[in-house]
């Protein structure tokens, strides 16, 4: 990338500041910037060039001084939260944040983990590309059961836009003509290998209308003209994207959206600046930009513009807002509602359930896949499950044990050596990805005294899982257990994390805290992510989501970013913002 693109001190007068650089900050950067907008792009982390700082990018373990895993005392010492998200290790660790740099507190017995990627590009380069599309099942869930705001739009207000983010990103899955996952536009899955199949075929046979599909993932299987015009190709099936990869083959802010942006023209990009609050003019009633601490020298400066987006992920972004105080809005900006900082959410995670399979044993594959089977949610679709509300969907996957299982044998000499020459019995396992209920005690505040080393209070993020929660993990590791069973999986064994092995946050896809509604009275943001009390604010990331549905949320986020930009783009052209 271009140093000129880089800029500090900046006088100018922007048309949009958007606020992070991640999976949203880099959609809005391309919205904003195709759409006309000189836009400034304000990151709080360092730059990382696509191609250059992927530092563990092709690299063996064997070549990495702590052979891929981190130092022990380091990772205590300085990652403690970090290091619990399984794509942590020596080839990644540039990418996650210093929690000893970084802290947020809990109170006590009521853990979170706050999983962050603080550079240019924000997670967008370590996350798992999964990407779905919510369904109306999603989006009226609110409003019938009664927890929660009703969403403020349905399908049909984002179907569009889901088909103009897949488009651009590129998204390899089946269409599958289900009602709870609405098909979209698709490049060819990937495959499913022989015990995969021929359970999806028995599953589907006795579990319909429920069907076991392939993982829709941000991995180009093919490359189409336009990504390859981008740079981008077709996806090696390496599995180690977390690592960051040269080929552009899955979606990430350095791959897909920031060369667009750039292409324009009309994109700067002020990296190692944390925004600590957007500036407000009472007197117009609107944003005028904001206030950022330089990350290396501590000095402060102002950057303008006529419309700011927040990108900077859920909860930094409603830090942001909380820490944006004035006359007119002494508890936070934009929250004249009171519920700014609440109704966080997270995916429930950590229950399943695997065994052995038996046969197949003439069957071998080599190699990797950036994705695994998964079965759409199937609970409370067309019945009323009598223990909890809303509903999961499992994935997992079947692999076969190979000679690295042997470090964990007793053994040794030739007979040991045959032995692991050969390929062990296969196995099948499933975990769940569930629906969080929105609840208003689950919440974020700004610690009242503590302060990180460049001044900013601290986060204080209460969270704990309900009833209905916990009911739903139950049930994922029971059903996931009889599913196999039911399959003919032998020596089935559940699993079900405890609070400490999987605290919430942990999953991930952390949501809500400044939710999307209709009455200005409950919610932070209309139906186009736009402050009800601020017009030229906008709120497009996690932060805005009224429920947190049982898919990945990062395709929602995109498909909502985008569809926010273009509306900005409108309301400024108009003179109504
Ligand atoms: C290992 C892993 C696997 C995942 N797998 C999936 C998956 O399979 N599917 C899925 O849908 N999601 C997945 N996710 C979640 C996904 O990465 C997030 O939902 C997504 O990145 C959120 O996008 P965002 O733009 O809101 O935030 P981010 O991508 O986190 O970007 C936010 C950016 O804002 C910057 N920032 C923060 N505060 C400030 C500030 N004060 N000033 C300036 N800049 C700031 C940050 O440095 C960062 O660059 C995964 C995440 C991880 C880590
Ligand atoms: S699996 Fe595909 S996207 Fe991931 S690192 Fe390999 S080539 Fe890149």
């Amino acid at each position: 990338m271009e140093a000129s693109f880089y800029i500090k001190e900046s006088a100018e007068q922007y048309d949009a500041i958007v606020v992070g650089s991640g999976i949203t900050g880099g959609w809005a950067a391309k919205e904003l910037t195709e759409r006309g907008l000189k836009t400034l792009m304000v990151e709080r982390g360092r730059p990382v060039e696509h191609g250059v700082d992927y530092l563990g990018e092709n690299k063996a373990p064997w070549v990495m001084p702590n052979r891929g895993l981190v130092d022990a005392k380091v990772a205590e010492e300085q990652y403690p939260i970090q290091r619990q998200c399984y794509a942590f290790d020596e080839h990644t660790k540039h990418f996650f944040n210093n929690d000893r740099d970084m802290p947020y507190s809990t109170p006590e017995g009521r853990p979170f983990s706050w999983i962050r990627g603080n550079q240019l590009g924000g997670k967008s380069l370590m996350w798992a590309r999964q990407s779905y599309r919510w369904s109306d099942l999603d989006f009226e869930a609110n409003l019938k059961d009664g927890h929660g705001v009703d969403w403020p739009i349905r399908y049909a207000d984002l179907a569009p836009w889901y088909s103009h983010v897949e488009r651009h990103v590129g998204i390899s899955g089946g269409k599958e003509g289900l009602d709870v996952l609405p098909d979209g536009e698709f490049l060819p899955a990937f495959d499913f290998n022989s015990v995969e199949l021929a359970m999806k075929r028995k599953f589907d046979a006795r579990h319909a209308p429920a069907r076991m599909i392939m993982g829709r993932t941000a991995n180009l299987r093919t490359a189409t003209e336009a990504q390859q015009a981008q740079g981008r190709v077709q996806c090696q099936a390496r599995h180690q994207c977390q690592r960051g990869c040269s080929f552009g083959a899955y979606f990430s802010t350095q791959s897909s959206t920031l060369p667009p942006a750039l292409k324009t023209g009309r994109l700067r990009i002020a990296t190692d600046s944390i925004v600590h609050s957007v500036i407000y003019d009472p007197k117009t009633n609107r944003a005028t930009g904001v206030r950022v601490i330089d990350a290396n020298t501590l000095a402060t400066r102002e950057y303008h513009a006529r419309v700011v987006l927040l990108c900077a992920s859920t909860l930094a972004s409603t830090a942001i807002l909380l820490n944006s105080t004035s006359g007119a809005f002494p508890t936070g900006l934009a929250n004249s509602s009171g519920v700014l900082g609440h109704y966080l959410m997270d995916h429930l995670f950590g229950a399943g359930a695997s065994g052995r399979v038996e046969g197949f044993e003439d069957d071998y594959y080599q190699g990797r896949r950036p994705t695994a089977p998964y079965i759409p949610r199937f609970r409370n679709v067309l019945e009323r499950h009598p223990a909890f509300l809303r509903g999961y969907a499992l994935s997992g996957g079947a692999g076969r044990e190979g000679w690295q299982s042997a470090a964990a044998k007793p053994g040794f000499g030739k007979d040991f050596k045959a032995m692991i020459r050969k390929p062990g019995p296969w196995y099948f396992s499933l975990g769940g990805q569930g629906e969080m209920l929105p609840r208003y005690e689950n919440m974020v505040s700004l610690h009242p005294t503590k302060k990180d080393k460049w001044g900013m209070p601290l986060l204080h993020i209460d969270c704990s899982y309900s009833d209905n929660d916990r009911r739903m993990q139950n049930d994922i590791a029971d059903t996931s257990a009889s599913i196999l069973e039911d399959l003919g999986v032998k020596d089935v064994k559940k699993h079900l994390r405890t609070l400490e092995e999987w605290p919430p946050g942990l999953s991930i896809h952390e949501m809500g805290t400044a939710r999307m509604g209709r009455d200005p009275k409950t919610s932070v943001l209309n139906g186009h992510n736009q402050a009800h009390d601020v017009p030229n604010l906008f709120v497009t990331d996690g932060a805005s989501m009224a429920s947190s549905a049982w898919q990945n949320p990062s395709l929602t986020f995109m498909a909502l970013t985008a569809r926010a930009c273009a509306y900005a783009v409108d309301e400024l052209k108009a003179g109504r913002i």
